[in-house]
């Protein structure tokens, strides 16, 4: 996408407040479920409501919750017409979030239905809240043998609020026994609550730090901004150079006016960091958002928000539809992240929708990036965006050198992975008690699992996919579907013993050859599934911070934010890993993570070093990244976007028909494609079985239309989609500005 200016302007707050209701009229409902219009009730006597208020109404034989819309649609006959049981006491769906819902709809071409269901996640916070147990811990221990499913319970108490038996548990991950066992010991008092306690209140007058000269000038623009209406910002800084702090000047701004924050960033589980500067800053933490937040957490979050009183959230996409009665500024850090991309349920880019968000709501929007997305270097182009630099780290740091080691001329010893220039970095880092990053991005031990006699691979039996082998878990696994099993002894093959061979590197493959390098260094391994919610990762960036580890092994979920001030080297050992495949944003995306992994290294005042190990070293983006040219490298990705007309200089929607059986996918793709739109410029492409072909058992096939930038694709897909008529058990998904062509 590029930017909402389909839509018409910011909702006006006052025309929208003033939309009564009265006893005996019909009212429209959205339900929050698939469905695209509003259902038709009556309001009884005595019930007034106001547009937005939460209602609960007859649904067939049971009750649902769901929003007045507006004006009923009049379809349905007066003798059928059914009453609105109740009125909820919550406070209503602000018009900004209404017109929200039905701009990402629209949009999207989810129904309005499935929508709303986002922006009503936490159903109970509807509801007047319960009195509830909640434990805390004692003013004293008592004697009691430590365990360390204790500690962890403990620990989760001391760094928080108390919480139900069930949440601790949840959180500390141990059993509700052990729970009960510290209650009985007198470790943990119970105590009822009526209402969630209010967030604690952030301090806009403090100060922070002394900024730079270009620090201070971006923040003074931003800081300006705020107040003044829809703006979009782009914060374009080079990782380290103080892009958060200088964001949070323009948070203290709105603070101080009274009004909320969000702010978004792409994996709000390793965010520990920045919630921790955070804190520092301002004094008190932001309110969480995300998905490992457990139920009463939930409530307590999203109740606090609709009530204001809850000033800053800091939160994943899923945030941008919380009830805020009265945001005022939207952040997206690290706004080129494919993570803010939703690829299942309704399929929404999180940047795009908070850009929309914003501009309904009249309230500035900032874009972070060090490595801006090229539909946000294109908008600035446009001057749809404006863009404010900073050019250089903060402090002493410098930039890291980056060095291709072309593994052409420098191989790796047979069965290791580390060519012999990245050992002996490593090894010199190591002696000079400096940390390194060696980066991976994949998990497991190794990608593909292979019989030396018959050439057979292990595949997933319900995707088109190797499977992963997990050593330290003893199992083969599928990365698309979570189907897992140990590894046979025997070929299911030929039944040759004994015959199958790992192939390629993983994270615990390359940990095993540093072991061995290494005996003795202290080293973790850091990747989704080793690194199990928040408080292991905060656990494992604390132990880098204090120079517990020597050198981390990490996949993605490493490559951001993290400032580590004695990492000094980062290799990265397969540097061509994010190039094969299709991907229209290939060069883009692995541009932006080794630039961001890169950006790891040597951040306080020791310089770092960077070594990429690469094949292909003439390859656009090697070149790029070893030169740093970063704007060269825009500009021809630019222009050959352009050239082919992809986006964002076009728009693509692609559309995805799966199906238990492989005929009924063929036959639903086909009949897409017979009756697919004819207009100027527009093609489709397709259909063809996709690159997994075959995910969780469906069959899948792929359509993608392709459409010049001016086109209005929405009502051409969704006529489209119409005259196909496919349904059933074919399931039809569609991808309006597709992230993945998977
Ligand atoms: P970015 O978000 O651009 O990567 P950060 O805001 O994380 O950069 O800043 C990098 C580091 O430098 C952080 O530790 C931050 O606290 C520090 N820093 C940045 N600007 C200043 C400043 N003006 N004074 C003191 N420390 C700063
Ligand atoms: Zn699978």
């Amino acid at each position: 996408m590029e930017t909402p200016h389909a839509s018409s302007g910011q909702v006006d707050p006052r025309s929208a407040e003033s939309r009564r209701f009265v006893a005996g009229e019909r009212v429209g409902i959205l339900l929050p479920l698939p469905l695209t219009g509003v259902y038709d009730y009556r309001l009884p006597a005595g019930m007034d409501v106001e547009e937005g208020a939460f209602v609960r109404v007859p649904l067939g034989g049971r009750q649902a919750t769901g929003v007045v819309w507006g004006k009923a649609s009049g379809e349905v006959a007066e003798a059928r017409l059914r009453d609105v049981v109740a009125s909820l006491p919550a406070a209503p769906m602000t018009a900004v979030m209404r017109r929200f819902v039905d701009w990402v709809a629209a949009y999207t071409l989810y129904p309005a239905g499935a929508v709303l269901r986002m922006a009503m996640s936490v159903p109970e916070a509807l509801l007047p809240s319960r009195p509830e147990t909640v434990l805390a811990a004692a003013a004293a221990m008592p004697d009691l043998r430590p365990t360390a499913a204790r500690a962890r319970v403990m620990a989760v108490l001391a760094d928080g609020p108390p919480r139900t038996a069930a949440d601790l548990a949840r959180e500390a991950g141990v059993s509700s026994a052990v729970v009960a066992g510290l209650m009985a010991a007198g470790a943990l008092m119970p105590r009822t609550v009526l209402r969630e306690a209010t967030p604690e209140l952030p301090d806009w007058s403090l100060s922070g730090p002394m900024l730079s000269p270009d620090q201070a000038t971006a923040a003074a623009q931003l800081v300006a901004g705020v107040g003044k209406g829809f703006a979009v910002t782009v914060l374009d800084g080079v990782p380290g150079s103080g892009k958060t702090e200088v964001y949070f000047e323009a948070v203290a701004e709105v603070l101080r006016q009274g009004r909320q924050v969000l702010v978004m960033l792409p994996e709000i589980a390793l965010s520990a960091q920045w919630l921790n500067r955070f804190r520092e800053r301002f004094g008190a933490p932001p309110v969480e958002w995300h998905s490992e937040l457990t139920g009463s957490r939930r409530r307590a979050a999203w109740r606090a928000i609709s009530e204001g009183r809850a000033p800053v959230v800091v939160g994943a996409r899923s945030a941008l539809f919380l009830p805020f009665p009265d945001l005022g500024l939207i952040v997206v850090d690290e706004e080129h992240d494919a993570a803010f991309k939703q690829e299942d349920g309704v399929v929404y880019n999180g940047r795009d929708m908070a850009v929309v968000r914003a501009r309904l709501g009249g309230i500035p929007a900032v874009l972070c990036s060090a490595t801006p997305s090229l539909e946000t270097s294109t908008n600035v182009a446009a001057g749809r965006y404006r863009c404010l630099h900073l050019p250089d780290r903060h402090g002493a740091a410098v930039l890291p050198s980056v060095e291709l080691i072309d593994m052409r001329l420098h191989p790796a010893e047979r069965g290791a992975w580390l060519s012999p220039p990245l050992r002996e970095a490593l090894a010199a880092t190591l002696a000079a008690e400096e940390q390194v990053l060696l980066f991976l991005n994949r998990r497991g031990y190794a990608p593909l699992t292979l019989c030396r006699t018959c050439g057979h691979r292990m595949q997933c039996p319900r995707c088109t996919a190797w499977l992963v082998e997990h050593r330290l878990l003893g199992r083969l696994q599928c990365h698309h579907c979570g189907y897992a099993a140990p590894p046979p002894t025997a070929c299911p093959s030929c039944a040759a013993e004994n015959s199958l061979v790992a192939c390629g590197p993983g994270v615990e493959r390359l940990a095993e050859e540093i072991a061995a390098l290494h005996p003795g260094i202290r080293f973790a391994v850091a990747a989704s599934d080793t690194l199990r919610g928040p408080a292991a990762a905060a656990d494992l960036i604390r132990r880098m911070e204090e120079h517990q580890l020597d050198l981390v092994i990490g996949t993605q979920v490493l490559a951001k934010g993290h400032h580590f001030p004695r990492l000094t080297l980062v290799g990265v050992v397969d540097a061509d890993l994010g190039l094969s495949g299709g991907d229209l944003r290939a060069a883009e995306r692995t541009y932006q993570l080794l630039y961001q992994v890169a950006g790891r290294a040597g951040r306080a005042d020791r310089p770092g070093r960077v070594l990429m190990q690469t094949y292909m070293p003439e390859h656009p983006v090697m070149a790029a990244l070893a030169s740093g040219d970063r704007d060269r490298f825009i500009a021809a990705e630019s222009k050959a976007r352009q050239a082919d007309g992809m986006p964002p200089f076009g728009r693509l929607v692609a559309i995805v028909v799966s199906a238990a059986g492989e005929r009924a996918a063929d036959d639903a793709a086909r009949r897409l494609a017979r009756v697919a739109p004819h207009a100027d410029g527009v093609s489709v492409l397709g259909p063809a079985p996709a690159p997994l072909a075959l995910l969780r058992g469906r069959h899948r096939r792929r359509l993608l239309l392709k459409a010049p930038r001016d086109v209005a694709v929405q009502p051409l897909v969704r006529r489209w989609l119409e005259a196909a008529g496919v349904g059933g058990n074919v399931h039809v998904h569609v991808d309006v500005d597709p992230y993945s062509f998977l």
